[in-house]
């Protein structure tokens, strides 16, 4: 055990996490192309939270989230998602005083209860956003098209946009109704989840990834034949900019999506032909929720998409990811006294900008050579007492496998030089 990880975690290696920092930057740079503020909100919040946030009746709250409870006694639960924990610093801080709307984003851990398996973790990432204060259709496509922005620059394919309105709390209730009458007659037939779901969020059981509930709902009454004037202009308008903006989407009156908030526009991004585990983001618009958790009436909307899945995919797509910077510079020294010298060269190469390695195990020459040759340096400066007692260096270009004598107080200016001034990208 203490040399285990707990299940459904993983550990980020310096290799995997290279990737995950090409992924990060490509994320904050989107996120300021359309004008998000990042925010960070902590890790735990109060279990209510999320109960109310999220909704009572979702898998999340009923069967997915770690609650404890404090030395003081408090009821905490590490999030499941951002949204709520969202809205609840929009709330606290009186965002909405400024000017509408506000846009925020953020990225971090996530934590769920979930049964774990390629693409599903119980702690896992994701990069989200959130907008609070603006109804406009026409920024329920921008943010499908944002998501789909991140995708493309990241060089993702096989994407595909999944579409629905599900309508307000008004148009939901006759659905809801007409949808309880047919499912009364499956029930037996459908599976224990369901069974539970047909009670409390009979909806649900639309999206069922179980395939006999597919079966059984293939009929049922969505919601696309009953939506209000209201919702149906909107998801009109919605589809309108989408076509605008050359955003491809499919319909799925069946797509719900897991949390109770949404309302009118979700969506659910899929990416075709990586397994069980396919959706790669999805979002919503929730006009409600803000004022359900304590805030004045203000629509919002947003959508988060798992980095876990994201760089899987891009694998899975065997597409390449940029390499990042190596070490430029190796000092091999010789004797005590030019190990000193050498710690204080590739000090002040750092601070000029060089990515600069050292050796630290006594090793002998050749050996320090051959551990330059491993990093893949373009120059290895060579300190010996020798060249020490001359104040000079033997400077060896490792790939021409040329090499000159440099006096040591020109070491510095000569070395960023030859290396082009700084950090460079390979
Ligand atoms: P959700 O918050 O459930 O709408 O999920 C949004 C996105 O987060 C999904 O499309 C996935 O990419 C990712 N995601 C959700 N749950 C998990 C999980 N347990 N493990 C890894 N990624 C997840």
């Amino acid at each position: 055990m203490l040399t285990t990880r707990p299940r459904g975690t993983n550990d980020l290696l310096p290799e995997e996490l290279d990737k995950w920092h090409y992924v990060e930057s490509i994320l904050h740079q989107v996120a300021a192309l359309y004008g998000y503020q990042e925010i960070r909100t902590p890790i735990f919040e109060h279990t209510e939270l999320f109960q109310r946030g999220v909704g009572e009746n979702t898998d999340i709250v009923e069967k997915e989230m770690y609650t404890f409870l404090d030395r003081g006694e408090r009821l905490l639960t590490l999030r499941p998602e951002a949204t709520a924990s969202t809205v609840r610093a929009f709330l606290e801080h009186k965002l909405y005083a400024g000017s509408l709307p506000v846009k925020l984003y953020y990225i971090g851990p996530m934590f769920r209860y979930d049964r774990p398996q390629a693409g599903r973790y119980r702690q896992f990432h994701q990069f989200g956003v959130e907008v609070f204060g603006a109804q406009d259709p026409s920024l329920d496509a921008e943010v499908i098209a944002m998501a789909m922005d991140i995708y493309q620059r990241l060089g993702l394919r096989n994407l595909v946009v999944e579409l629905n309105s599900v309508g307000c709390p008004s148009c939901r209730k006759a659905h809801r109704q007409v949808l309880h009458e047919y499912l009364k007659e499956q029930l037996s037939g459908l599976c224990p989840t369901c069974q539970g779901r047909f009670e409390r969020n009979p909806l649900r059981i639309l999206d069922c990834k179980n395939e006999r509930c597919q079966g059984l709902v293939a009929n049922a009454p969505t919601i696309d034949a009953m939506l209000c004037e209201e919702c149906r202009h909107h998801f009109q308008l919605v589809q309108e900019y989408l076509q605008e903006l050359q955003v491809t989407y499919t319909l799925n009156p069946k797509l719900v999506r897991g949390l109770d908030y949404y309302t009118k526009t979700a969506f659910e991004i899929v990416a075709q032909g990586i397994g069980a585990q396919s959706s790669i983001g999805g979002g919503g618009r929730y006009d409600h929720l803000i004022e359900e958790i304590g805030g004045p009436s203000l629509p919002g909307i947003g959508y988060a998409m798992g980095i876990e899945r994201i760089i899987l995919t891009l694998e899975e797509q065997g597409i390449e990811f940029p390499h990042t910077a190596k070490s430029q510079v190796f000092i091999a020294t010789l004797g005590d006294t030019a190990h000193k010298k050498g710690a204080k060269i590739a000090q002040d190469l750092r601070k000029a900008g060089l990515v600069v390695e050292q050796d630290y195990l006594g090793k002998g020459l050749k050996a320090q050579l051959k551990a330059a040759n491993r990093l893949q340096v373009q120059t290895a400066v060579i300190i010996g007492e020798e060249e020490l007692a001359k104040g000079e260096a033997v400077v060896r270009k490792m790939l021409e496998g040329s090499q000159e004598v440099v006096s040591l107080n020109e070491l510095v200016p000569y070395l960023v030089k030859e290396n082009k001034g700084g950090k460079q990208d390979e």
